[in-house]
């Protein structure tokens, strides 16, 4: 295979995103119901976030003009969260709590401990600035301004920024729908004894984790068998059904790799050699119009071009404003002394902490050796053409930033 044939990942992610047709379908589900799920509408703050002047402690509230030296001032109400204040009566001081409104009047909070309790009231033991203590309306969100924006994942925070913003039902993108389809006759379920010449599906397993964590929903799993009458017809089932479709394996150019072929036949190929390392195999299509992301069969490649292809398209699709991962610069523990067309992932962990962070690699690196990514924590850029030194800066990405 000719170098000059490979895409670059650059390239191909171009390529791949931009076949993404913008739709701006949605749907409500219940707050509760939300995480994971992709805001569809820009959120504005309906009214503002603390509805009132609140207390930051528990405490007495007054007026900072009342408060004279060595003079006590008497206790004129009691307002406890969720109360209604009345106003302040002049000269006096109000006992209040954490998160009870301001009385009209006040202008500070006294903590309970900078006060002395006598029977002619409270005497205040401390310098009172106006302000002090007092958690001031809209604070956290002000009314009429952009809290939240389309195409944000709701989070567990944003879940309670919308809760306290009174949305008790959201407008969210559908969930992608995803067919996962593994092919090769090798393939054994787990749990499944093993015969000679036989492995078990660990793709079928990667992807679902994967899909799950994006936030996707698999409508379809499937093993298909090396033929090209059952891929083609099994491909075109799950087409029907699928927003995507993702295969694993068959996408070399063996004779016996059928999804490359039954893509290629159908005249929806779009690229199928990628400058990637671990990978280079990698399809994309599609099938009576829908999207077909043919990945390669090696488990950790199937990790990888998931993370650095099938992702940034998933979440394009998905509608969300952030698409692609950022990665941290650090220093490098390991060597790449062969420069590679490919730009490698490799699989790796940060270890140590602040200025000391270096980046170190699993010692293998093959396609193959899966393990490499469960002793990892993310993956390094080794870029085409480059080597790498220690003490070399590398771009670092974690699972959590890739899959995030
Ligand atoms: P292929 O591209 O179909 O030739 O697959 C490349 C390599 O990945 C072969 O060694 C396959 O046995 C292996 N492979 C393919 N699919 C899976 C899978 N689902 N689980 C584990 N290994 C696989
Ligand atoms: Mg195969």
């Amino acid at each position: 295979m000719a170098n000059s044939q490979l895409t670059s990942v650059d390239d191909a992610l171009q390529h791949i995103l931009a076949s993404v047709a913008t739709e701006s379908a949605n749907e409500n589900v219940p707050l509760a119901q939300s995480l994971g799920r992709v805001l569809a509408a820009d959120q504005y703050v309906p009214a503002d976030v603390p509805p009132a002047d609140n207390s930051a402690v528990d405490g007495y509230a007054i007026a900072t003009r009342d408060v004279q030296p060595n003079q006590a001032l008497p206790v004129s109400d009691r307002i406890p969260a969720g109360t209604a204040p009345k106003a302040l009566k002049p000269g006096t001081a109000v006992r209040i709590f954490t998160g009870s409104e301001i009385p009209d009047g006040a202008d500070a909070v006294i903590m309970q401990e900078r006060v002395e309790v006598t029977d002619a009231g409270i005497r205040v033991m401390a310098e009172v600035n106006a302000g002090q203590n007092i958690r001031r309306q809209g604070q956290d969100l002000a009314k009429g301004t952009l809290a939240l924006a389309a195409g944000t994942l709701i989070r567990p925070q944003e879940m309670g920024l919308l809760a306290s913003m009174g949305v008790g039902e959201v407008a969210v993108r559908p969930r992608l729908k995803v067919a996962v389809l593994t092919t090769g006759d090798e393939l054994v379920e787990p749990g499944q004894p093993l015969a000679k010449g036989q492995i078990y599906n660990t793709n079928r397993y990667t992807l679902l984790g994967l899909l799950a964590e994006a936030g996707c929903e698999v409508v379809l799993c499937e093993s298909l068998e090396d033929t090209r009458e059952q891929t083609r017809n099994r491909l075109e089932q799950a087409a029907a059904s699928a927003d995507l479709l993702i295969t694993s394996g068959g996408v070399s150019v063996g004779e016996e790799d059928h999804v490359r072929a039954v893509l290629e036949e159908s005249g929806a190929l779009s690229l199928w050699r990628m400058a990637i390392k671990p990978g280079k195999p990698l399809a994309f299509g599609s099938v009576n119009g829908t999207p077909v992301l043919g990945l390669p069969g090696n488990p950790a490649a199937v990790l990888v071009t998931f993370l650095v292809v099938a992702m940034p398209y998933i979440r394009k699709c998905q509608g969300r404003h952030h698409i692609l991962p950022r990665g941290e610069w650090l220093p490098s523990a390991f060597e790449v002394n062969t420069a590679s067309v490919r730009r490698e992932f490799v699989r790796a962990r940060k270890q140590g902490s602040a200025s000391e962070a270096r980046v170190e690699a699993y010692p293998n690196q093959s396609s193959g050796v899966l393990s490499s990514a469960c002793w990892g924590d993310g993956l390094a850029v080794v870029p085409e053409h480059s080597t790498v030194q220690p003490g070399d800066s590398v771009l670092y990405y974690s699972f959590a930033e890739l899959l995030g």
